[in-house]
Parts: structure tokens; C-alpha cells; sequence
């Protein structure tokens, strides 16, 4: 399983573990694990976005929040190309067993 860090001050994530943020200099991180988030709110004074609800804005106090859904990037495309991939292979299947259909048809009458 991947894990990853995230800023205890100002919510950003890193792949490995850093000395300190880049973004605020903060020092103190949270492991977690890559589960799929599907919303997350955003400060509705400084916009920085936070992962988790939390009560008050970790970078300027503020308490109000847009919650917003994090859209999953082009799922609904993949979904469709897997399913042309299966419709595709399954035409491929058919082409070959009605050769075979054939063949066998072919070898019982002569
Ligand atoms: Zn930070
Ligand atoms: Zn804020």
C-alpha cells in the first residue's frame, strides 16, 4: 500500500516523506494512507483546500468552508474505452469461433 504525507499546517501532500514543507516550512506531517477522497473544502477567505473537514482554516483560522466533490478525472472515459476494449475482444471471439463453427462444419461434410 502507498502512503503519503501530509502538511499538518497547510495541507499539502508529498509521495515521501520531507524534512519540512516547501510550501509553509511546517515540520510536522501525517502519514496516511492513498484512499480516495472524494470531497474536500476549501477556505472561503485564503482558498486552501483541506482534505479533511476540519474546524477552523489551519492557515488563517477562518471557520467557513465550500465543500466541493472532487471529480474523478475522466472515469466515465476510461469506463467507456474498457467497455469498447471488451466489445472489441468479444467480436474477436466471435470471428474465431465461427471460423472454427466452420472448419468443424467443413471437416464433418466432406
Ligand atoms: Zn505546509
Ligand atoms: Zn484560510
Amino acid at each position: 500500500m502507498n502512503f503519503k504525507w501530509q502538511c499538518e499546517r497547510c495541507g499539502k501532500y508529498y509521495y515521501a516523506e520531507p524534512k519540512e514543507c516547501s510550501n509553509c516550512g511546517y515540520t510536522v506531517f501525517n502519514q496516511k494512507g492513498t484512499e480516495k477522497k472524494d470531497k474536500r473544502w476549501v477556505c472561503k477567505l485564503c482558498g486552501v483546500i483541506h482534505y479533511k473537514k476540519p474546524s477552523e482554516c489551519s492557515h488563517c483560522g477562518n471557520t467557513e468552508f465550500k465543500e466541493e466533490k472532487i471529480k474523478e478525472e475522466n472515469s466515465e472515459e476510461k469506463h467507456k474505452e474498457n467497455r469498447d476494449r471488451i466489445k472489441q475482444s468479444l467480436k474477436h471471439i466471435l470471428f474465431i469461433a465461427i471460423i472454427i463453427g466452420i472448419g468443424i462444419i467443413f471437416i464433418l461434410y466432406i
